[in-house]
């Protein structure tokens, strides 16, 4: 995610204007590294801003999606998580305990076939979903290698 100074100029340059909403939820996203899903965040948030509805917060969310400011997966736990941290890494999900840790990226997600050439990438998703040693040991699997 970019910073807020420049998000605030983002939005100015395409006529909107910088709400209280859109800043609180920003800061609320600044250097988060725990994946939240929107109601984390309206909970996050609704201390500051009692107003404040889903559906806005979700428009906010939606719109640093499509700047390519913040990723949006799913984690298998039946919510949308997001994640502001947009260099290139990957996810790695439990599907048991929905449990998420940042991986380091595959390069193939960086070569775009010559088919779809100037195909222009704003943001990319890697997840990969599976069962962590925790829950692999606790469903009684042996030898579970590091
Ligand atoms: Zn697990």
């Amino acid at each position: 995610m970019r910073s807020i100074e420049e998000l605030t100029d983002v939005v100015r340059a395409r006529g909107g204007k910088v709400t209280s909403q859109r800043l609180l939820i920003w800061r609320a996203l600044e250097g988060d590294r725990t994946h939240p899903t929107a109601e984390a965040l309206l909970e996050r948030v609704k201390p500051l801003l009692p107003s404040l509805s889903p559906a806005t917060l979700y428009s906010v969310l939606n719109e640093l999606v499509e700047w390519g400011d913040l990723r949006r997966f799913d984690a298998g736990d039946g919510s949308i998580h997001f994640d502001p941290d947009t260099s290139d890494h990957a996810e790695l999900i439990c599907l048991r305990c929905h449990r998420v840790w940042d991986v380091r990226a595959s390069a193939a997600a960086r070569d775009v076939p010559e088919e779809i050439a100037g195909f222009r990438v704003l943001n990319h998703a890697e997840q990969y979903y599976g069962y962590c040693a925790d829950c692999r040991r606790a469903a009684g699997e042996t030898a579970v290698s590091a």
